[in-house]
């Protein structure tokens, strides 16, 4: 139910809800990515899955999903593992302190739940390095719960379809997003409704390129009329920003504040923006968080592990200023 100030900025007309579902269903029918993960309901294959998915390609995990699994095919058989075995397989995926959440989680399901995974989705929630979009993703694709979840791909389709083009920015709060991806979901089809918003989002309505021509939702897209219009616009609006407001410029920024440290030495968030942006403020963490995740995913900096929940899936997250950055190897 919507909470005030929290509803929709749209209506959701049941008819056009009807009609986008049962066409990307009948999409997903005829045709997808013939994952691994997606030929299994094991809680514990999936939860890995997940896992590798925040913040690695497909590509990239699959490999590592087998053979993380070969060594440790139960969550009990990981549970048990010494975490610097755990953090060796997962070599090649970065983000170590997923290594560490995995384990944690694996842990807690034998300790608390005698190695069975709980079904509720907010007790999925409470295991370590499982935030909210992973939860959903167990219940549903694990246990085939009809529930509703999102990450930043889900969240672009369900936004372009509708409410429109997410460009220049989003009109959907999280708690929003929430209510959206939950009121979609087709009864008894949940498990296929949200595999086939990940594929469409993955292989159609990419987020630079949206193959709108040959959309299975085109008739039925807010988006699709004013898409390309809004994809144009951005380039040019990225194109006539100065160097010295883009992206590339910060980036430097924060590499050049750290290579003046001492070795070994980190700062936090807060330290470290105003040796970024001049004009840094308390509001502009979550924009120096994102920078700095960049930068991390490229191995050119460090992020120091807090002891907190992370889901890269979600916009619940570690706090902004908890996080430590250094160097690589410093
Ligand atoms: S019509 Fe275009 S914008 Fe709409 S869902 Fe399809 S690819 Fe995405």
């Amino acid at each position: 139910m919507a909470t005030r100030g929290h509803e929709l900025p749209v209506v959701l007309n049941p008819d056009h809800v009807a009609r986008v579902q049962q066409a990307l269903l009948a999409w997903y029918a005829a045709g997808h990515r013939d994952l691994p993960w997606r030929q299994t309901r094991d809680p514990y294959r999936i939860l890995v899955s997940e896992i590798m998915l925040q913040q690695t390609q497909v590509e990239r995990v699959i490999p590592k999903y087998h053979a993380f699994l070969a060594q440790f095919p139960t969550v009990e058989a990981l549970a048990r593992a010494p975490l610097a075995d755990v953090i060796r397989a997962w070599a090649g995926l970065g983000y170590n302190r997923r290594a560490r959440y995995v384990h944690q989680a694996a842990q807690a399901v034998c300790e608390q739940y005698g190695g069975e995974f709980p079904h509720d989705r907010a007790e999925l929630e409470r295991l370590p390095g499982v935030g909210r979009y992973t939860a959903g993703a167990i219940a549903c694709f694990a246990f085939e719960q009809d529930v509703g979840f999102w990450d930043t791909n889900i969240a672009r389709v369900l936004h372009r379809v509708f409410v429109g083009p997410e460009i220049p920015r989003r009109q959907l709060t999280a708690r929003q997003l929430d209510m959206l991806a939950n009121a979609l979901v087709p009864p008894g089809r949940g498990y296929d409704w949200n595999q086939a918003l990940i594929e469409l989002g993955a292989v159609q309505c990419t987020a630079r390129r949206p193959a709108c021509l040959t959309c299975p939702l085109l008739a039925m897209c807010r988006a699709a009329p004013s898409m390309q219009a809004a994809l144009a616009q951005s380039q040019q609006h990225r194109e006539s920003v100065p160097f010295t407001e883009t992206t590339r410029y910060f980036r430097g920024r924060i590499i050049a504040a750290l290579r003046a440290l001492p070795p070994g030495a980190a700062l936090d968030l807060n330290q470290l923006g105003p040796r970024v942006h001049p004009a840094f403020t308390p509001e502009r963490l979550p924009w120096l968080r994102q920078l700095v995740d960049g930068l991390a995913r490229d191995g050119l900096v460090e992020v120091a592990e807090p002891a907190a929940m992370y889901d890269a899936g979600t916009d619940e997250g570690i706090a902004d200023d908890a996080v430590r950055v250094r160097l690589p190897g410093a």
